[in-house]
Protein backbone atom coordinates (compact mmCIF):
# COMPACT_ATOMS: atom_id res chain seq x y z
CA UNK A 1 0.00 0.00 0.00
CA UNK A 2 1.46 3.77 -0.68
CA UNK A 3 2.52 5.45 1.95
CA UNK A 4 0.53 8.63 1.03
CA UNK A 5 -2.66 7.52 2.30
CA UNK A 6 -4.48 8.97 5.61
CA UNK A 7 -3.59 7.87 9.30
CA UNK A 8 -6.60 6.17 9.32
CA UNK A 9 -7.01 4.26 6.21
CA UNK A 10 -3.36 2.89 7.38
CA UNK A 11 -4.87 1.58 10.41
CA UNK A 12 -7.63 -0.59 8.75
CA UNK A 13 -5.53 -1.82 6.16
CA UNK A 14 -1.97 -1.43 6.16
CA UNK A 15 0.06 -4.41 6.82
CA UNK A 16 -2.22 -6.97 6.13
CA UNK A 17 -0.98 -10.84 4.87
CA UNK A 18 -3.89 -12.33 3.48
CA UNK A 19 -3.45 -16.34 2.84
CA UNK A 20 -4.82 -18.31 0.04
CA UNK A 21 -7.89 -18.01 1.42
CA UNK A 22 -8.11 -14.47 0.73
CA UNK A 23 -9.60 -13.81 4.93
CA UNK A 24 -10.75 -10.93 5.54
CA UNK A 25 -10.07 -10.40 9.01
CA UNK A 26 -6.42 -11.14 9.38
CA UNK A 27 -5.13 -14.20 10.44
CA UNK A 28 -3.59 -15.82 13.36
CA UNK A 29 -0.38 -17.66 12.68
CA UNK A 30 -0.54 -19.30 15.80
CA UNK A 31 3.05 -21.14 15.25
CA UNK A 32 6.19 -21.56 16.74
CA UNK A 33 7.90 -22.06 13.87
CA UNK A 34 7.78 -22.66 9.76
CA UNK A 35 8.34 -25.58 7.32
CA UNK A 36 10.92 -25.63 4.77
CA UNK A 37 10.34 -26.96 1.72
CA UNK A 38 13.89 -28.49 1.17
CA UNK A 39 17.21 -29.09 3.42
CA UNK A 40 18.81 -25.68 1.06
CA UNK A 41 15.35 -23.51 1.11
CA UNK A 42 16.20 -24.53 5.26
CA UNK A 43 19.98 -23.16 4.80
CA UNK A 44 19.01 -20.45 2.72
CA UNK A 45 16.70 -18.95 5.10
CA UNK A 46 18.98 -19.01 8.00
CA UNK A 47 21.89 -17.44 5.55
CA UNK A 48 19.34 -14.40 5.01
CA UNK A 49 15.49 -14.16 5.29
CA UNK A 50 13.89 -12.85 2.19
CA UNK A 51 10.48 -10.47 2.57
CA UNK A 52 7.77 -12.53 4.40
CA UNK A 53 10.07 -15.30 5.03
CA UNK A 54 9.96 -16.17 8.82
CA UNK A 55 12.27 -18.74 10.78
CA UNK A 56 10.97 -19.01 14.23
CA UNK A 57 8.55 -17.49 16.20
CA UNK A 58 10.86 -15.41 18.55
CA UNK A 59 12.54 -13.87 15.24
CA UNK A 60 9.53 -13.24 13.58
CA UNK A 61 6.22 -14.40 12.63
CA UNK A 62 3.17 -12.89 10.03
CA UNK A 63 0.82 -11.97 12.75
CA UNK A 64 3.11 -10.08 14.60
CA UNK A 65 5.00 -8.64 11.34
CA UNK A 66 1.59 -7.52 10.12
CA UNK A 67 1.18 -5.79 13.37
CA UNK A 68 4.35 -4.15 12.97
CA UNK A 69 4.41 -2.81 9.45
CA UNK A 70 0.96 -1.15 10.47
CA UNK A 71 2.44 0.29 13.56
CA UNK A 72 5.81 1.87 11.57
CA UNK A 73 2.95 3.62 8.75
CA UNK A 74 0.82 4.61 11.32
CA UNK A 75 4.05 6.44 13.37
CA UNK A 76 5.75 7.44 10.36
CA UNK A 77 9.18 5.25 10.76
CA UNK A 78 10.83 2.95 8.75
CA UNK A 79 10.52 -0.35 10.50
CA UNK A 80 9.34 -1.20 14.35
CA UNK A 81 9.72 -4.34 16.23
CA UNK A 82 7.19 -5.60 18.80
CA UNK A 83 7.91 -6.92 21.68
CA UNK A 84 5.41 -8.63 24.84
CA UNK A 85 5.13 -5.79 26.56
CA UNK A 86 5.57 -1.89 27.21
CA UNK A 87 8.17 -3.14 29.33
CA UNK A 88 10.14 -5.33 27.32
CA UNK A 89 10.00 -2.72 24.05
CA UNK A 90 11.66 0.04 26.52
CA UNK A 91 14.13 -2.20 28.45
CA UNK A 92 15.15 -3.94 24.54
CA UNK A 93 15.55 -0.81 23.03
CA UNK A 94 17.89 0.88 25.81
CA UNK A 95 19.91 -2.47 26.54
CA UNK A 96 20.60 -3.36 22.66
CA UNK A 97 21.79 0.10 21.67
CA UNK A 98 23.69 0.94 25.08
CA UNK A 99 27.12 -0.38 26.22
CA UNK A 100 29.81 0.03 29.23
CA UNK A 101 31.13 3.61 29.46
CA UNK A 102 27.82 5.02 27.46
CA UNK A 103 25.95 8.52 29.42
CA UNK A 104 22.35 8.48 29.04
CA UNK A 105 20.51 11.72 30.06
CA UNK A 106 16.89 11.00 31.18
CA UNK A 107 13.58 13.13 32.71
CA UNK A 108 13.00 11.76 35.98
CA UNK A 109 9.10 11.93 35.96
CA UNK A 110 9.00 8.34 34.54
CA UNK A 111 6.63 5.47 34.72
CA UNK A 112 8.09 3.43 37.39
CA UNK A 113 9.55 1.04 35.49
CA UNK A 114 11.02 2.86 33.16
CA UNK A 115 12.64 4.47 36.35
CA UNK A 116 13.88 0.76 37.66
CA UNK A 117 15.46 0.26 34.30
CA UNK A 118 17.39 2.94 33.87
CA UNK A 119 18.51 3.46 37.44
CA UNK A 120 19.00 -0.13 38.63
CA UNK A 121 19.66 -2.06 35.72
CA UNK A 122 21.41 0.08 33.06
CA UNK A 123 23.75 1.64 35.72
CA UNK A 124 25.03 -2.08 36.60
CA UNK A 125 26.43 -2.53 33.67
CA UNK A 126 28.33 0.51 33.45
CA UNK A 127 25.77 2.96 31.81
CA UNK A 128 25.62 6.15 33.45
CA UNK A 129 22.47 8.02 33.61
CA UNK A 130 21.64 11.57 34.47
CA UNK A 131 18.45 12.18 35.33
CA UNK A 132 16.97 15.90 34.99
CA UNK A 133 13.88 17.76 35.12
CA UNK A 134 12.43 16.95 31.80
CA UNK A 135 10.21 20.33 31.44
CA UNK A 136 13.31 22.39 32.52
CA UNK A 137 15.50 22.99 29.15
CA UNK A 138 18.72 24.83 30.89
CA UNK A 139 19.05 21.18 32.50
CA UNK A 140 18.91 19.14 29.58
CA UNK A 141 21.71 21.11 27.75
CA UNK A 142 23.49 21.30 31.19
CA UNK A 143 23.79 17.54 31.28
CA UNK A 144 24.33 16.21 27.65
CA UNK A 145 28.19 15.62 26.68
CA UNK A 146 29.92 13.78 23.94
CA UNK A 147 29.69 10.34 25.37
CA UNK A 148 25.99 11.06 25.87
CA UNK A 149 24.47 8.23 23.55
CA UNK A 150 21.02 8.43 24.15
CA UNK A 151 18.24 10.64 25.70
CA UNK A 152 15.52 9.12 27.03
CA UNK A 153 11.97 11.00 28.27
CA UNK A 154 8.22 10.12 28.46
CA UNK A 155 6.76 12.82 25.97
CA UNK A 156 3.80 13.47 28.60
CA UNK A 157 4.62 11.73 32.58
CA UNK A 158 2.64 9.86 34.16
CA UNK A 159 0.72 10.42 36.38
CA UNK A 160 1.60 14.48 36.67
CA UNK A 161 1.15 14.87 33.21
CA UNK A 162 3.82 17.22 32.45
CA UNK A 163 4.51 18.02 28.74
CA UNK A 164 7.88 17.93 27.80
CA UNK A 165 9.45 19.86 24.54
CA UNK A 166 10.23 17.36 22.32
CA UNK A 167 11.92 19.69 19.42
CA UNK A 168 14.01 21.24 21.99
CA UNK A 169 15.14 18.56 23.93
CA UNK A 170 15.86 16.98 20.26
CA UNK A 171 17.75 20.02 18.98
CA UNK A 172 20.02 19.75 22.65
CA UNK A 173 20.56 15.85 21.66
CA UNK A 174 21.45 15.66 18.14
CA UNK A 175 23.77 18.75 19.16
CA UNK A 176 25.90 15.86 20.44
CA UNK A 177 25.13 13.00 18.53
CA UNK A 178 22.71 11.52 20.91
CA UNK A 179 19.80 9.49 20.12
CA UNK A 180 16.11 10.68 21.30
CA UNK A 181 14.41 7.61 22.79
CA UNK A 182 10.71 8.82 23.91
CA UNK A 183 8.13 6.64 25.55
CA UNK A 184 4.99 8.06 24.40
CA UNK A 185 2.15 6.02 25.63
CA UNK A 186 0.70 9.43 27.03
CA UNK A 187 0.57 11.24 23.37
CA UNK A 188 -0.23 8.10 21.85
CA UNK A 189 -0.18 7.06 18.66
CA UNK A 190 -2.90 9.15 17.00
CA UNK A 191 -1.93 12.37 18.24
CA UNK A 192 2.14 11.62 18.17
CA UNK A 193 3.94 14.10 15.66
CA UNK A 194 7.21 12.29 17.67
CA UNK A 195 8.96 11.45 14.15
CA UNK A 196 8.50 15.26 12.81
CA UNK A 197 9.57 16.68 16.03
CA UNK A 198 12.86 14.79 16.08
CA UNK A 199 12.48 11.63 18.14
CA UNK A 200 14.67 8.84 16.88
CA UNK A 201 13.02 5.92 18.58
CA UNK A 202 9.32 6.03 19.61
CA UNK A 203 7.79 2.98 21.92
CA UNK A 204 4.49 2.51 23.24
CA UNK A 205 3.16 0.09 25.23
CA UNK A 206 0.23 -1.85 23.04
CA UNK A 207 -1.59 -2.55 25.95
CA UNK A 208 -2.86 0.51 26.61
CA UNK A 209 -5.07 2.53 23.72
CA UNK A 210 -3.57 0.22 20.85
CA UNK A 211 -5.54 -2.91 22.41
CA UNK A 212 -7.69 0.25 23.99
CA UNK A 213 -9.96 -2.50 25.93
CA UNK A 214 -7.40 -3.86 28.56
CA UNK A 215 -6.85 -7.31 27.07
CA UNK A 216 -3.61 -8.41 26.27
CA UNK A 217 0.19 -6.85 27.11
CA UNK A 218 2.38 -5.83 24.40
CA UNK A 219 5.09 -3.30 23.57
CA UNK A 220 6.46 -1.74 19.89
CA UNK A 221 9.59 0.03 18.86
CA UNK A 222 9.42 2.24 16.74
CA UNK A 223 12.54 3.60 14.53
CA UNK A 224 14.94 3.45 11.23
CA UNK A 225 15.08 -0.19 9.34
CA UNK A 226 19.01 0.21 10.05
CA UNK A 227 18.40 1.07 14.09
CA UNK A 228 15.57 -1.67 14.15
CA UNK A 229 17.05 -4.86 11.84
CA UNK A 230 20.80 -3.97 13.16
CA UNK A 231 20.82 -2.91 16.51
CA UNK A 232 16.72 -3.91 18.21
CA UNK A 233 16.24 -7.31 16.18
CA UNK A 234 19.87 -9.13 17.35
CA UNK A 235 19.05 -8.32 20.71
CA UNK A 236 15.78 -8.98 21.04
CA UNK A 237 15.77 -12.20 18.66
CA UNK A 238 18.27 -13.77 21.17
CA UNK A 239 17.03 -12.72 24.45
CA UNK A 240 13.12 -13.77 24.22
CA UNK A 241 10.54 -10.53 24.34
CA UNK A 242 8.82 -11.55 21.21
CA UNK A 243 5.09 -10.44 21.20
CA UNK A 244 2.67 -13.34 20.74
CA UNK A 245 0.57 -14.16 17.38
CA UNK A 246 -2.09 -14.05 19.16
CA UNK A 247 -1.42 -11.04 20.88
CA UNK A 248 -0.56 -9.15 17.81
CA UNK A 249 -3.70 -9.94 15.97
CA UNK A 250 -5.60 -8.65 19.02
CA UNK A 251 -3.19 -4.83 19.04
CA UNK A 252 -3.95 -5.25 14.67
CA UNK A 253 -7.61 -5.23 15.69
CA UNK A 254 -7.13 -2.56 18.25
CA UNK A 255 -5.47 -0.35 15.83
CA UNK A 256 -8.48 -1.00 13.59
CA UNK A 257 -10.43 1.72 15.89
CA UNK A 258 -7.87 3.38 17.84
CA UNK A 259 -8.40 6.57 16.15
CA UNK A 260 -11.69 6.86 16.75
CA UNK A 261 -11.46 5.25 19.99
CA UNK A 262 -8.87 8.04 20.97
CA UNK A 263 -10.23 11.15 19.67
CA UNK A 264 -14.11 10.10 21.64
CA UNK A 265 -11.64 9.21 25.02
CA UNK A 266 -9.97 12.61 24.76
CA UNK A 267 -12.91 15.07 23.97
CA UNK A 268 -14.58 13.50 26.89
CA UNK A 269 -11.02 14.12 29.25
CA UNK A 270 -11.45 17.49 27.92
CA UNK A 271 -15.17 18.30 28.92
CA UNK A 272 -14.65 16.11 32.16
CA UNK A 273 -11.43 18.29 32.81
CA UNK A 274 -13.63 21.42 32.40
CA UNK A 275 -16.67 20.58 34.54
CA UNK A 276 -14.08 19.60 37.27
CA UNK A 277 -11.86 22.31 37.25
CA UNK A 278 -13.43 24.70 39.69
CA UNK A 279 -14.60 22.26 42.25
CA UNK A 280 -13.52 23.89 45.25
CA UNK A 281 -12.63 20.13 46.95
CA UNK A 282 -10.03 19.89 44.19
CA UNK A 283 -6.82 21.32 44.76
CA UNK A 284 -6.06 20.73 41.08
CA UNK A 285 -7.14 19.65 38.09
CA UNK A 286 -4.37 18.41 35.59
CA UNK A 287 -5.06 18.30 31.74
CA UNK A 288 -2.91 19.54 29.28
CA UNK A 289 -5.96 20.59 27.42
CA UNK A 290 -6.70 23.02 29.98
CA UNK A 291 -5.09 26.45 29.48
CA UNK A 292 -4.06 26.85 33.14
CA UNK A 293 -2.16 24.12 32.65
CA UNK A 294 2.12 24.82 32.83
CA UNK A 295 2.53 23.17 28.96
CA UNK A 296 -0.51 23.82 27.49
CA UNK A 297 0.58 25.65 24.86
CA UNK A 298 3.74 22.68 24.18
CA UNK A 299 1.31 20.27 24.41
CA UNK A 300 -0.93 21.86 21.83
CA UNK A 301 1.90 22.38 19.36
CA UNK A 302 3.50 19.03 19.31
CA UNK A 303 0.40 16.60 20.08
CA UNK A 304 -2.83 16.22 17.76
CA UNK A 305 -4.81 16.41 20.92
CA UNK A 306 -4.37 16.22 24.77
CA UNK A 307 -5.03 12.52 25.46
CA UNK A 308 -6.83 10.45 27.10
CA UNK A 309 -5.28 10.72 30.91
CA UNK A 310 -5.87 13.48 33.83
CA UNK A 311 -5.17 13.77 37.39
CA UNK A 312 -6.96 15.20 39.87
CA UNK A 313 -6.08 16.78 43.30
CA UNK A 314 -7.86 16.16 45.91
CA UNK A 315 -7.42 18.64 48.27
CA UNK A 316 -8.38 16.91 51.98
CA UNK A 317 -5.95 14.22 51.23
CA UNK A 318 -5.34 10.58 51.00
CA UNK A 319 -8.41 9.37 52.91
CA UNK A 320 -10.90 12.13 51.10
CA UNK A 321 -9.38 10.73 47.69
CA UNK A 322 -9.78 6.99 48.55
CA UNK A 323 -13.83 8.24 49.70
CA UNK A 324 -14.21 9.38 46.40
CA UNK A 325 -12.85 6.51 45.14
CA UNK A 326 -14.58 4.05 46.84
CA UNK A 327 -17.81 5.57 45.93
CA UNK A 328 -17.31 6.20 42.03
CA UNK A 329 -20.04 4.00 40.44
CA UNK A 330 -19.22 4.05 36.56
CA UNK A 331 -15.14 4.82 36.64
CA UNK A 332 -12.93 1.32 37.89
CA UNK A 333 -10.10 1.12 40.31
CA UNK A 334 -7.27 -0.23 38.58
CA UNK A 335 -3.81 0.70 37.09
CA UNK A 336 -4.36 0.54 32.68
CA UNK A 337 -4.56 3.41 30.91
CA UNK A 338 -5.95 4.00 27.41
CA UNK A 339 -9.32 1.59 28.10
CA UNK A 340 -12.61 1.43 26.85
CA UNK A 341 -13.62 1.70 31.02
CA UNK A 342 -12.64 4.55 32.83
CA UNK A 343 -10.15 3.99 35.34
CA UNK A 344 -8.82 5.66 38.58
CA UNK A 345 -5.74 5.30 40.15
CA UNK A 346 -4.21 6.23 43.82
CA UNK A 347 -0.67 6.59 42.39
CA UNK A 348 1.00 7.71 45.89
CA UNK A 349 0.26 3.91 47.20
CA UNK A 350 -0.07 1.92 44.02
CA UNK A 351 2.10 2.52 40.75
CA UNK A 352 4.58 4.88 42.85
CA UNK A 353 4.07 3.14 45.83
CA UNK A 354 8.02 2.39 46.05
CA UNK A 355 9.18 5.71 46.35
CA UNK A 356 10.31 7.59 49.05
CA UNK A 357 7.95 10.35 50.03
CA UNK A 358 10.65 13.02 49.13
CA UNK A 359 10.25 11.97 45.61
CA UNK A 360 7.13 11.46 45.60
CA UNK A 361 6.71 15.50 46.92
CA UNK A 362 9.40 16.34 43.90
CA UNK A 363 6.83 14.94 41.13
CA UNK A 364 4.03 16.20 42.50
CA UNK A 365 2.39 12.68 43.57
CA UNK A 366 0.33 14.25 46.26
CA UNK A 367 -1.59 11.93 48.77
CA UNK A 368 -5.02 13.27 47.30
CA UNK A 369 -3.92 12.72 43.70
CA UNK A 370 -6.32 10.16 41.47
CA UNK A 371 -5.25 9.56 37.41
CA UNK A 372 -7.77 8.78 35.46
CA UNK A 373 -7.66 7.26 32.55
CA UNK A 374 -10.79 8.45 30.37
CA UNK A 375 -12.80 5.52 28.64
CA UNK A 376 -15.66 5.58 26.10
CA UNK A 377 -18.67 5.89 28.46
CA UNK A 378 -21.40 8.69 27.94
CA UNK A 379 -19.57 11.53 29.77
CA UNK A 380 -22.31 12.99 31.46
CA UNK A 381 -22.53 9.92 33.37
CA UNK A 382 -18.65 10.53 34.09
CA UNK A 383 -19.35 14.13 35.57
CA UNK A 384 -22.01 12.93 37.57
CA UNK A 385 -20.00 9.78 39.09
CA UNK A 386 -17.51 12.24 40.01
CA UNK A 387 -19.78 14.83 41.34
CA UNK A 388 -21.14 12.20 43.45
CA UNK A 389 -18.01 11.16 44.55
CA UNK A 390 -16.99 14.13 45.53
CA UNK A 391 -19.95 15.06 47.54
CA UNK A 392 -18.97 11.74 49.47
CA UNK A 393 -15.73 14.17 50.49
C1 LIG B 1 2.19 1.03 30.92
C2 LIG B 1 3.37 1.82 30.58
C3 LIG B 1 4.58 1.17 30.31
C4 LIG B 1 4.76 -0.33 30.40
O1 LIG B 1 3.94 -1.04 29.55
P1 LIG B 1 3.55 -2.60 29.82
O2 LIG B 1 2.84 -2.98 28.58
O3 LIG B 1 2.72 -2.60 31.06
O4 LIG B 1 4.83 -3.33 30.02
C5 LIG B 1 5.67 1.96 30.00
N1 LIG B 1 5.58 3.29 29.94
C6 LIG B 1 4.43 3.95 30.19
C7 LIG B 1 4.39 5.43 30.11
C8 LIG B 1 3.28 3.23 30.51
O5 LIG B 1 2.15 3.88 30.77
Amino acid sequence: MTQDLGKRTRMVHHGARRSQYGEVAEAIYLTQGFVYPSAEAAEARFLKTGPDEFIYARYGNPTVAAFEDRIAALEGTEDAFATASGMAAVSGALTAMLRAGDHVVSSRALFGSCLYVLEEILTRYGVEVTFVDGTDLAQWAAAVRPETRAVFLETVSNPTLEVIDLKAVADIAHAVGALVVVDNVFATPVFSRAVELGADVIIYSATKHIDGQGRALGGVICGTQDFIRKTVEPYLKHTGGALSPFNAWIMLNGLTTMDLRVRAQAASAQALAEALKDDPRLARVIYPGLPDHPQHAIAKAQMGGFGTVMALDVAAGKEAAFRVLNALQVAVISNNLGDARSIVTHPATTTHQRLPDDQKAALGITPGLIRLSVGLEDVADLIDDFRIALDMI
